[in-house]
């Protein structure tokens, strides 16, 4: 496990090697990236219009010199585990909120008995739909950050409740998803014509799992499926009470003192940190990946390994667009035409330096996310140079991001959104392995060592996870359930031992 020699990269995106070969996710074996390929290549049908997402929930092997597909279902891999997830969503279907509610579930217990990702897509589809619910739910293998060719799910599941309060925000921007997809500084033959039902919510969640446990992300916008999106919408949510905890960890502990310019971006930043920080979230997940459209007959996965941190750019970017756009003022979503200036400096300030406190010495990036946030950053800090409109400034040995002309920044992440928008709707490859590998990858060495000493004085952590609450049944007498209690005091390490000698359904070896 800790020889260095031995798989030493979970996910590979290096350009011009075999990405299935050198990556140590356990989604293939003994197959190569081209056998991959061609494998699924042959199952396409480039005319079908509501293609399956093909190789969601399963790992390629090869057996007998050919290659085939391990299927992740009951009575295929990970069945013990599955049989349990189908257990409790089975007594989950009896309690739904509604019928509407109840009918999301059994489809899903369908999808999971038969491994059939045509159920899947039948489930997606009335998940989509319930928009009534007040809890809500995510089950399934789900995101495929971790598979180095963006196919293959990673489980994950989530419970959560809408908060209604909050919910207002998203509901304004939904409001006005056809005003925004109207105006955005893309090219017309990439716009959707007939925005469909954005529909977006604040949520918190009750309890974290899989993929999501203990590091979970703020946001999420599902399905994936791009014809799902295109013919029914997405659901979009921002999660509260996660990024309300990241804020209040976050305040008063140094760091924005020791990495922002001056008081004034300190004062911004706490004034309209956590509002801009939230709606900037909003605005990324339910307009910003439910906008634009591709191309007819462009492939979904043309862009290959470079497909997700596109993906999460242009999502990104159309949100820092109008974080700064006057229309917030107007819809009443910010307080002043100030207040945008907090999100794009902290934005800026982490995608080029603060972030890499995640990165090890000599590594380059290599998560989605990471990645579409140095782009951004280092692709404005370079294109504001000449106007000094942004640029990285030295004081008392330490460098700093500052901001000179936050209007001229606006008109850059414009300009990158519109090239980043092309790229997808085209599926232009090229433009996008050059604009990943260019901007993306690579760490500037001496920020990075800088950014590590700095940080190391301020003692924290690069990443925060959580822990769930415990939730305890109360009955009577007659063994009914009366109510259920909430406990935060179970500690780190308590939870993890109880969780592996209670759940841990499966083999070591799969
Ligand atoms: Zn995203």
């Amino acid at each position: 496990m800790f020889d260095p020699n031995i798989m030493p990269k979970r996910i590979n995106q290096a350009a011009g090697v075999d990405l299935v070969k050198t990556s140590a996710v356990n989604f293939y074996e003994g197959v190569s990236q081209d056998e991959v390929e061609a494998f699924y290549n042959k199952m396409k049908d480039p005319n079908d219009n509501t293609p399956i997402s093909y190789g969601l929930n399963s790992k390629v092997v090869k057996e007998n010199g050919v290659v085939t597909e391990h299927v992740y279902k009951v009575g295929g891999m990970y069945s013990p585990a599955i049989e349990r997830i189908v257990s409790w969503l089975e007594k989950a279907a009896n309690v739904a909120e509604n019928d509407q509610q109840k009918q999301v579930i059994l489809s899903l217990i369908d999808y999971y008995q038969t491994g059939d990702l045509k159920k899947y897509d039948d489930y997606s589809v009335l998940w989509v739909q319930d928009l009534d619910s007040r809890i809500d739910f995510i089950n399934g293998f789900t995101e495929v950050y971790t598979d180095p060719l963006g196919m293959k799910g990673t489980w994950e599941s989530i419970v959560n409740f809408k908060d209604i309060e909050a919910t207002k925000r998203t509901e304004i921007i939904s409001n006005n998803a056809q005003w925004f997809e109207d105006n955005s500084p893309t090219d017309k033959q990439f716009k959707k014509e007939e925005v469909k039902g954005v529909s977006a919510k604040v949520i918190n969640v009750a309890i974290l799992g899989g993929d999501c446990y203990p590091s979970t992300p703020i946001g999420i916008n599902l399905p994936n499926a791009n014809w799902i999106r295109r013919d029914y919408g997405s659901k979009s949510v921002t999660i509260e009470n996660i990024t309300d905890a990241y804020n209040k960890a976050s305040l008063g502990n140094g760091f924005a003192e020791e990495f922002m310019w001056s008081n004034e971006e300190i004062e911004r930043a706490k004034e309209h940190g956590s509002l801009t920080g939230n709606l900037h979230t909003d605005l990324h997940e339910c307009l910003g990946h439910g906008s634009g459209k591709l191309l007819p007959g462009v492939d979904a996965d043309a862009l290959k390994a470079y497909g997700s941190p596109i993906e999460e750019t242009r999502a990104d970017l159309f949100g820092l667009y109008y974080l700064g756009d006057p229309k917030l003022v107007e819809l009443g979503l910010l307080p002043n035409e100030d207040a945008y200036k907090a999100q794009y400096y902290s934005y800026l300030m982490n995608g080029a330096m603060t972030q890499l406190t995640r990165v090890q010495p000599g590594k380059d990036i290599e998560q989605a996310h990471m990645r579409n946030r140095q782009l951004i950053a280092t692709w404005v800090l370079e294109h504001a140079a000449e106007s000094s409109a942004a640029e990285l400034k030295q004081r008392d040995g330490k460098t700093f991001v500052v901001i000179n002309d936050y209007e001229k920044v606006r008109e850059l992440f414009g300009q990158l959104l519109a090239e980043i928008q092309r790229i997808k709707s085209t599926g232009d490859f090229d433009g996008a392995k050059n604009l990943i590998e260019t901007y993306a990858v690579k760490v500037n060495q001496p920020i990075h060592k800088e950014v590590l000493k700095r940080y190391e004085t301020l003692n924290l952590s690069p990443y925060r996870g959580f822990v769930n609450p415990v939730y305890k049944l109360v009955k009577n007498d007659q063994g009914e359930i009366t109510d259920v209690t909430v406990s935060y005091d179970e500690s780190y390490v308590d939870q993890h031992l109880r969780y592996s000698s209670r759940y841990s359904a499966l083999p070591n070896n799969n």
